[in-house]
């Protein structure tokens, strides 16, 4: 491999400017097992030679340098890292929350927390808290929502399907993420008393239980909004 500073072989760089990559300065920006992963979730079949590659261009050394320990110690390195997928746009990120948060509004009587489930671009189910109205605790918006999308696609396992809620998931729900190999978790805002995800828990940073879920969020605050109006008038 050629070692000038700003050399990325073509194979890769074509790869790389899926994600706006052009340069090494650009490359430089991400940890090189983050790029690896990236890679991985768009272009499958590439082999682990893409990552040894990567860490030779961040490391600035020869690839024919590398020993066969070293390739083993970068494999380790990217196998401990939570999964991270080609990165989504904030467009659709917004898009889809406010669709939850939608969804959610037109739940007059319950808990307003609103859940969409997309696969392939498409919503595949939705779901609103009906815990008061139906005396059940487990239904929860995000646990109605994976149960639709098992449903519609007839497979408990969502590992190709992203889950947008407008707020932080509890316990319950994180274990039902975590059960149904959900992509993408992208959630709005936080629920500091209850949540899972970065609040009380931190159920997907443990990597011996989180081989699947990448975590986005919180997004944003307003995601809050309708929740605190909710307990606000509860009171
Ligand atoms: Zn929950």
């Amino acid at each position: 491999m050629n070692s000038n500073n700003n050399f990325i072989p073509y194979y890769l760089r074509s790869k790389l400017s899926e994600f706006g990559i052009n340069n090494k300065q650009q490359l430089l920006k991400h940890d090189y097992w983050l790029v690896f992963q990236w890679l991985k979730d768009k272009f499958p079949s590439i082999s682990f030679n893409y990552l040894f590659d990567l860490f030779c261009i961040y490391n600035a050394i020869e690839f024919s340098n590398l020993t066969v320990q070293d390739k083993v110690k970068i494999k380790h390195e990217y196998k401990r890292q939570t999964p991270h997928y080609a990165p989504l746009k904030s467009e659709s990120i917004d898009y889809y929350l406010d669709y939850a948060s939608n969804v959610a509004q037109q739940n007059g009587t319950d808990i307003p927390i609103g859940a969409v489930i997309v696969k392939d671009g498409q919503i595949i189910g939705c779901g609103t808290n009906n815990v008061i109205t139906t005396n059940n605790i487990t239904h929860h918006a995000e646990i109605i929502a994976i149960n639709a999308a098992a449903q519609k696609i007839s497979s408990h396992r969502l590992d190709n399907c992203d889950l947008y809620v407008t707020v932080e998931p509890c316990l319950m729900c994180a274990g039902a993420i975590l059960q149904s190999r959900i992509k993408r978790l992208i959630f709005g805002a936080v629920e500091p008393k209850t949540g899972a995800i970065s609040s009380q828990y931190k159920v997907f940073t443990n990597n011996n239980v989180n081989k699947h879920t990448e975590i986005i969020g919180p997004i944003n605050t307003k995601y809050a909004q309708d929740l605190k109006n909710f307990l606000q008038r509860k009171r």
